[in-house]
């Protein structure tokens, strides 16, 4: 086990013409600790595979520079830097069984084979394919397959644990039971592990702490509950949490010493928390960030104004209404009410003063309180 550390890590891919494209990787910095559990989180193509690649050593780096522990690994052949893998599609060797699979990098090691033995033996039961080794892996479903290529990753002892969308071929149920698993094999070996994901579910659920990117770049690296209640900007707002955050522009307003978000449907306004206040002036341009959650319906205490029910749904235990705050802006808002509200209705709206968020609409980054 170790550390795993990225220093402002760049990735430039050729074109077909052999032109520098664009950064993959964008000045990636990232420190993982000895035996943590990281989540890279980000949509597609935001450079979460290269990243891994490149720690693997399977890619070449552009520029920066990757340690495992106090090692620089950069120009480490592969097999040299102790990493186990697993990628998403699981290419196990048709005609090898099970047993062959797990052992087939530590054979091509030339480890003997009672320590072959002794490692697959052991790693098979964690990982629950001790029933299955005399199998091929065209008899195995998707979620034993990947158990397998887990294992194969395990089973070298790696320093550091690499997954890319390991539970992205399964169906949902698969994909939540290996999730556990995951979990429970990590807190048994504690190895230092990078998982790839888009699923915020699955970063959230699996990370001590979690690397968000988008476009190459990392935005925000944090605890699940750091970067849900705390986004560093816009993206990372939108991008953590569901139903997702109700993101709009409004303008402030000032009246008689209070300050107001003011949106964009005349009139309709709902008081600042008193911890901007210093932030803040009237005139002043914001996004306004609020979780569905974090909106309560409340009674007329002269300060808001009143606004109307769109859209009434009912989820079972919580409800979501949809609210008309501008010519095509509505808020959405989850409650757990009994009252049924019918569309046209007027209501009052309260936000959790510690979780209204304000982002500066030209940059996306946070305004501090
Ligand atoms: P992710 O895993 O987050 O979906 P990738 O790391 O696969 O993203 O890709 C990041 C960017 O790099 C994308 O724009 C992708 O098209 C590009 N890219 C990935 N691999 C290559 C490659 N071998 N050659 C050129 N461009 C690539
Ligand atoms: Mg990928």
């Amino acid at each position: 086990m170790a550390r795993l550390t990225l220093k402002n890590v760049f990735k430039r891919y050729r074109n077909k013409k052999n032109e520098a494209a664009d950064y993959a990787v964008n000045d990636f910095s990232l420190s993982c600790d000895d035996g943590e559990f990281v989540g890279i989180l980000g949509p597609s193509g935001c450079g979460k595979t290269t990243t891994l690649r490149m720690v693997a050593g399977l890619e070449e780096i552009t520029r920066g520079d990757i340690y495992i522990g106090d090692t620089l690994i950069n120009n480490l052949h592969p097999k040299d830097r102790n990493i186990g893998l697993a990628f998403e599609d699981y290419a196990l060797y048709p005609p090898l069984n099970v047993y062959e699979n797990i052992a087939f990098n530590l054979s091509a090691k030339g480890v003997a084979r009672e320590e072959i033995d002794r490692r697959v033996r052991e790693i098979a039961p964690l990982m629950k394919v001790d029933d299955l080794l005399e199998m091929k892996p065209a008899g195995l479903s998707g979620g034993q397959k990947q158990r397998v290529n887990i294992a194969r990753a395990l089973v070298r002892n790696p320093l550091v644990l690499l997954l890319d969308e390991p539970l992205s071929h399964l169906d949902g149920k698969m994909r939540q039971i290996l999730r556990t698993e995951i979990k429970r094999i990590h807190n048994k070996i504690k190895c230092t592990t990078v998982l790839v994901t888009h699923d915020q579910l699955e970063a959230m659920s699996l990370a001590d702490r979690i690397a968000i990117m988008n476009d190459g770049k990392l935005q925000q690296f944090g605890t699940p509950l750091e970067v849900y209640d705390n986004p560093v900007n816009v993206f990372v707002a939108g991008f953590i949490g569901e139903p997702p955050m109700n993101l709009m522009k409004v303008s402030i307003l000032e009246e008689s010493g209070k300050l107001f978000f003011l949106f964009p449907k005349k009139g309709i306004r709902v008081a600042v928390p008193s911890r901007y206040r210093s932030a803040l002036r009237s005139g002043m341009e914001v996004t306004l960030g609020v979780r569905p959650t974090d909106i309560f319906i409340s009674s007329d205490d002269g300060t808001g104004s009143e606004v109307t029910v769109d859209v009434f749904e009912n989820l079972g235990d919580e409800k979501r209404i949809s609210i008309d705050v501008g010519e095509e802006d509505f808020l959405t808002l989850m409650t757990e009410d009994e009252r049924r509200y019918k569309k046209g209705e007027k209501i009052h709206l309260r936000f959790h003063e510690e979780k209204t968020h304000i982002f500066d609409p030209e940059t996306g980054d946070r305004i501090q309180a």
